[in-house]
């Protein structure tokens, strides 16, 4: 397939561009680099089936010759509000990208007859009042909420997409992704793994927000990427959950970090993010094993001790 990738200069962007250029595809990918790298891309320059185009996709965009799949994943994505990349900081950005980004990408299916496959997100889920969350529950988002520019973004992209495809039959699709972790996540955008490794791999305590209570599942990246491609190559419309079920609470994730680096120097207690900061977050993936056959493979340990090399090279540790 030719198969452009939106948001490629970013964390999942890149390693996507990886794995299906590894498959045998050819890759057009595009980015603004709002708040990707060119870096992330850099060691793809010479490859002859990948090509990269600097947009910014909520502007008309045109991909000339024929297109097989278009996969929207540009997006500002962090929640940290101190962070510049974060979408507290970019909201209007975060709204366009989520809103007219995906309609021109929908728009690029329809006139190619391509496969659209939409990047939603758990936040889509808000603060949910069911636990762990399954496909069908509609979530609990206040739509003026500090976290509103991106839920509401992801959940208006998510119904164009079904209005793309009722109403147009492109072939789409919709992955919910819950939080993942990997090599090129950045360093500085202030989500809970890049900040606390930096932290653990300085030697730093590492920074638990409110009592450490509320809970995450963090998926690696290969496992993630894996299960995208799977749903990109099934013919399911409907939005299936890709996410790692192992929940466990901030505090013991924090835990683990300082015990995989061998950091000594313990926690510190800050203030809880925001009163919408989501208390328990767990993908029921029930669908993505019956429809995909797919589920995680990589341990939080084993993919912690995948990820340091990369963040020990862009911290300059040895
Ligand atoms: P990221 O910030 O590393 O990547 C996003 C990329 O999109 C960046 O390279 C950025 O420059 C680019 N971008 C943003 N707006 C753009 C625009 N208007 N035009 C062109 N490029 C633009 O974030 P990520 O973690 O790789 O997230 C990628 C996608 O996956 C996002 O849509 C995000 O909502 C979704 N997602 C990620 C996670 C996660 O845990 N990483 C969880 C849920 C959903
Ligand atoms: N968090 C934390 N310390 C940090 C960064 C994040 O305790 O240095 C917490 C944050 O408050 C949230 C969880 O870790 O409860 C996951 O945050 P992240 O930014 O990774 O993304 P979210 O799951 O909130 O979208």
């Amino acid at each position: 397939m030719r198969i452009v990738i939106t948001g490629a200069a970013g964390f999942l962007g890149s390693h996507l561009c990886d794995h299906l250029l590894a498959d045998g595809h050819e890759v057009i990918g595009m980015d603004n680099f709002i708040t990707g790298s060119p870096d992330n891309i850099a060691h793809l320059a010479n490859n002859e089936k990948f090509s990269f185009y600097k947009r910014d996709v909520s502007n008309y965009i045109f991909v000339p010759g024929k297109v097989d799949a278009i996969l929207h994943f540009a997006s500002p994505a962090s929640p940290n509000p101190q962070s510049k990349s974060g979408y507290f900081n970019l909201p209007i950005q975060t709204m366009k990208a989520g809103a007219l980004g995906t309609h021109n990408c929908l728009g690029i299916a329809r006139v190619h007859s391509a496969k659209f496959l939409l990047a939603s997100t758990s936040e889509i889920y808000g603060d949910p009042e069911v636990h762990p969350q399954e496909e069908s529950y509609p979530g609990n988002v206040d739509p003026i909420g500090t976290r509103a520019v991106y839920d509401e973004a992801k959940r208006f992209a998510e119904s164009l997409t079904m209005a793309y495809h009722r109403f147009h039959n492109v072939d789409t699709r919709i992955v919910r992704i819950f939080n993942t972790y990997g090599p090129r996540l950045d360093l500085e955008d202030g989500r809970a793994l890049p900040n606390m490794i930096k932290q653990a791999l300085l030697g730093e305590p590492l920074t638990v927000y409110g009592d450490g209570s509320q809970t995450r599942s963090f998926c690696y990246v290969d496992d993630l990427v894996d299960g995208i491609i799977k749903l990109l190559y099934s013919d399911e419309h409907y939005p299936v959950n890709i996410g790692n079920p192992n929940e466990m609470s901030i505090l013991q994730f924090a835990e683990t970090i300082n015990k995989v680096t061998g950091n000594t120097a313990g926690i510190t207690y800050m203030d809880a993010r925001s009163a919408r900061d989501p208390q328990r977050r767990r993908p029921d993936i029930t669908r993505a094993k019956n429809i995909l056959n797919w589920e995680p493979k990589v341990s939080l340990e084993e993919g912690l001790r995948r990820s340091i090399p990369y963040f020990k090279q862009k911290l300059g540790i040895a």
